[in-house]
């Protein structure tokens, strides 16, 4: 998966970071399902690398509150920048991205 766009006058690829060093994706579940009161209970399972860990913690909430049965699974991917060309050193300036609305009166 890749996306480009351009920033500092510089085309950028977002990338996933497949290098022999990156950090192991993580996941995570957190409970979306409703109290009695209406409120989500978002209780979480901690972060791990291997799924059947946050498997064992989703055991173990349903075990306690047999009702929560909603989850979301949250999983988070090392993503790397690279540019197409190293950008001038310098401060970083704002982005080009806001459109300015037309004064009243012209037809730009
Ligand atoms: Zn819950």
């Amino acid at each position: 998966m890749t996306q480009r766009f351009y920033a500092r006058f510089t085309l950028w690829s977002a990338l996933l970071d497949l290098e022999p060093d990156a950090p192991m994706p993580e996941h995570l579940f957190l409970c979306s399902s409703e109290e009695e009161d209406g409120t989500m209970c978002g209780a979480q399972s901690p972060a791990a690398t291997d799924f059947p860990t946050i498997r064992a913690w989703a055991t173990e909430h349903i075990t306690e509150h047999p009702d929560h049965r909603s989850l979301h699974h949250v999983k988070a991917t090392p993503w790397l920048m690279v540019p197409e060309t190293e950008p001038w050193p310098g401060p970083v300036g704002r982005a080009h991205t806001t459109c300015t609305p037309p004064l009243e009166g012209t037809d730009s």
